[in-house]
């Protein structure tokens, strides 16, 4: 089925997943606020990543810094320097666009292959995120890209743009010291090493797992949830031996857990995810290794998740800039070294954007009346659906039946995120249900007063059967 990015923006406003942010004021551009569905998918997401990584390994522990971080962190980390994009400004429109972006969209809708584009550009990659200014203006002036805005060919040379917040720390205006909203949430489990070492007992190779907020000043964002300026992600670093045959072991160890937890975790599609490594020439200096896990959006692939083999990059430089020791000191060997790290970095804004899309289905069914009918369902695996179960009493005038619904929602409400439907609209109360995922909808009827059984209602094949209260699991 054809899933259109409008489609989905429509039904996530209409059920209460996403709301445009400060909606009542006309909205703020790219702001998106989490609806009571969808915080519930959110906390869901962010439950079975913990479970299986943090709670479940015992090679993983969890942390929670700050996002104000001392502003030698990002000079440190490079952010300060190089976490740019290039812009380019349309010199008739006065429109600015990201170019590497506009260069790649150029590519995919125009079908191009690395050779075509180098009869014009000498570049070595299809991907112009890694092509320097020259090479992206001699691509727009070659090919004569349009501007998106005007339709113009005119553009002024790129220019840098510091995705980084800025804001001041201080009470006068004026007065205080500029400091950043973090770009990612990694710096602070970088920043934390030492602690981490010194208080726990954890012993090479180990990781590090973080769920936080972070900022980005992204020129192009837009495509609904998938590039905002605040967004959640959830990373992880893991340290291993400084040794790169080790490192690049456990490189593909996490490629292929990645792999699997996408599909496990959340239930997305394998045909709709693929997994692409970078060519030698797109990885930073420092890098050994990069794949990046991406997912078949309605406007085209994007990341999901990128997995990166950073070597020892980020300890060394914050050694050398806060004269901190943050080598390990190996209690078997003796050896003392700075760990290598391998960076499996999720977007967990775009996790939540894409259970949404994988999710969504419309379906024709032939109803009891024989007409033909169409229902949208939300086939979310049961690990992140935002209620699991919804009790209906089939008679909302009777106090029995009432009474024993009732009861029962109360008891699974103790384990389960669930919701109670007296509206009296058994039809209507599926429908709703189905369109925010419920796997399970619970009636009870008289039939139930008699022998104590209910009838269960499966989302997916819309089978309903009879069981025992005691019999409902998810
Ligand atoms: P992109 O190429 O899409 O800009 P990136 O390579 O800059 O992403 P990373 O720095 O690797 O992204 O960040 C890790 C993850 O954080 C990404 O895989 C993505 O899921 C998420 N992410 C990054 N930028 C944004 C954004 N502006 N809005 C929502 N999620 C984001």
């Amino acid at each position: 089925m054809e899933k259109s990015l409008e489609t989905i923006v429509a039904w996530a406003k209409r059920r209460g997943f996403a709301y445009p942010g400060s909606d009542i004021y006309g909205g703020l551009a790219n702001a998106w606020d989490l609806g009571p569905y969808g915080t519930e998918i959110k906390r869901n997401i962010e439950h079975v990543w913990w479970t299986y990584f943090v709670q479940q390994r015992d090679d993983i522990i969890g942390l929670d810094s700050q996002i104000l971080m001392n502003p030698k962190v990002w000079e440190a980390s490079g952010h300060v320097a190089w976490f740019s994009d290039p812009l380019i400004d349309c010199k008739k429109c006065k429109s600015r666009e990201r170019a590497d972006k506009l260069i790649e969209d150029t590519i995919t809708s125009k079908n191009m292959t690395l050779e075509s584009i180098q009869a014009v550009v000498a570049v070595t990659t299809i991907t112009p995120e890694a092509w320097d200014f020259e090479q992206q203006t001699t691509f727009l002036t070659g090919f004569k890209v349009k501007c998106p805005k005007c339709g113009s060919c005119d553009w002024a040379e790129p220019k840098k743009f510091n995705l980084m917040f800025k804001t001041q720390q201080g009470v006068i205006e004026g007065q205080g010291t500029d400091i950043y909203l973090r770009p990612e949430t990694a710096q602070g489990i970088f920043v934390n090493f030492r602690n981490i070492l010194d208080t726990t007992r954890s012993r090479i190779p180990f990781g590090i797992a973080q769920i936080g907020k972070a900022f980005r000043n992204e020129i192009t964002p837009g495509n609904f949830m998938f590039r905002v300026r605040e967004f959640y992600q959830m990373e992880i670093e893991y340290f291993v031996e400084n040794d790169t045959e080790k490192g690049l072991e456990s490189f593909e160890a996490w490629k292929n857990a990645s792999k699997k937890r996408w599909k496990e975790e959340i239930g997305i599609k394998e045909e709709n995810m693929r997994f692409r490594d970078h060519d030698q020439d797109e990885l930073s200096f420092y890098s050994k290794g990069t794949c990046d896990v991406e997912y078949l959006f309605p406007r085209g692939w994007g990341e999901l998740q990128g997995i990166a083999y950073r070597t020892d990059y980020d300890l060394k430089q914050h050694m050398e800039h806060s004269g901190k020791d943050l080598q390990y000191n190996d209690p078997y060997t003796g050896k003392r070294y700075i760990p290598h790290c391998i960076e499996p970095s999720r977007g967990l804004t775009r996790a939540i954007l894409t259970a949404l899309i994988d999710a969504y289905d419309e379906e024709k069914y032939t109803d009891g009346n024989g007409a033909e009918q169409t229902r949208i369902v939300a086939r979310f695996h049961k690990n992140i659906a935002p209620v699991k179960f919804a009790v209906i009493p089939l008679v909302k005038k009777d106090e029995k039946i009432v009474g024993f619904a009732e009861d029962l929602y109360r008891k699974l409400s103790k384990q389960y995120m669930c919701e109670f439907d007296d509206s009296g609209n058994v039809g209507k109360c599926y429908r709703r249900q189905d369109e925010i995922g419920t796997p399970y909808c619970i009636t009870v009827d008289y039939q139930t007063l008699e022998d104590g059984t209910v009838t269960i209602r499966d989302r997916d094949t819309m089978e309903q059967k009879r069981i025992k209260p005691e019999e409902i699991i998810l």
